[in-house]
C-alpha cells in the first residue's frame, strides 16, 4: 500500500517510513510512505488539524481519486511562551523556515527562564484522507522540558533543545528508534497504524 505524504520535509518522510516499518500493523500492510511534490500551501489556519487538512486536501487534488494521503502538522508548544511557537514552529525565526535560526531563537528567548518553568510539549497531528471523503485524525504528544543549550547531532528542528519527560538527554541524542518509541509523531503513528489495520483488515 502506498500513502502519499503531504510534506517535502525529508526528515519527516524518513521518520514516517521508519515508523511504518517498525510498527507491526503497517509492516504487515507493506506500507510505503511516498514523498510528494507539494503544491504551495499557506499554513494559516492557526491549528495543527486545520493546517494538516489544508495540506492533505491540496495534495489529494493532484492525485488520482483512489489515492491515500497523509498530512503531518506538528510543532513544539512552550508553556513559558504561552504555547508558542506551536503551529508557527517552522517559521519562528522568520518566513524562510530556517531550522537552525528557529533553534537559536528558541534557545535565546528561553535563556532567562528558570528551571522549573521550562515545560514544553511536542504535538503531532496526522491527518489521513482517502477515497470517498474518508478522513481520520490522530494526535500524539510528548511532554518534556527545554534545555539551556542545544545538545546532540541527530534528528532535526528543535530536537537538540527538547528533553522528553523521564530522560536526561535531548531528542537529538536519542537514536531514531528510541525517538520514535516515545515521540509525538511515534505516538500519533501507533493510533494511525491501529486504524489502518482495522480499516484495511490486516
Ligand atoms: P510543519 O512542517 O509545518 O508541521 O512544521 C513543523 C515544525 O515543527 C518543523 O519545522 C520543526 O521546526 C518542528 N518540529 C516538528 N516535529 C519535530 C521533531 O520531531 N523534532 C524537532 N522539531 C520538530
Amino acid at each position: 500500500m502506498i500513502i502519499h505524504l503531504a510534506s517535502g520535509n525529508r526528515h519527516k518522510v524518513e521518520e514516517m517510513q521508519r515508523l511504518a516499518d517498525a510498527t507491526p500493523a503497517t509492516r504487515a500492510l507493506g506500507l510505503h510512505v511516498r514523498p510528494a511534490k507539494m503544491p504551495p500551501v499557506e499554513e494559516d489556519t492557526g491549528t495543527f488539524v486545520g493546517n494538516a487538512r489544508k495540506k492533505a486536501v491540496a495534495l489529494q487534488a493532484t492525485l488520482p481519486a483512489d489515492a491515500w494521503v497523509l498530512a503531518d502538522d506538528s510543532g513544539v508548544c512552550v508553556d513559558a511562551l504561552g504555547g508558542a511557537p506551536g503551529v508557527e514552529s517552522a517559521y519562528f525565526a522568520g518566513p524562510q523556515g530556517d531550522a537552525a535560526a528557529n533553534l537559536r531563537k528558541l534557545a535565546e528567548v528561553m535563556r532567562e527562564v528558570p528551571d522549573g518553568e521550562r515545560a514544553a510539549r511536542f504535538v503531532c497531528v496526522l491527518l489521513l484522507r482517502g477515497p470517498g471523503g474518508v478522513e481520520q485524525v490522530f494526535e500524539g504528544r510528548c511532554e518534556g522540558v527545554l534545555g539551556r543549550e542545544p545538545r546532540g547531532g541527530k534528528g532535526f528542528g528543535y530536537d537538540p533543545l527538547f528533553i522528553p519527560e523521564g530522560h536526561t538527554c535531548t531528542y537529538a541524542e536519542l537514536t531514531e528508534d528510541e525517538k520514535n518509541a516515545l515521540s509525538h509523531r511515534g505516538r500519533a503513528w501507533v493510533q494511525l497504524a491501529a486504524w489502518l489495520a482495522q480499516a484495511w483488515r490486516v
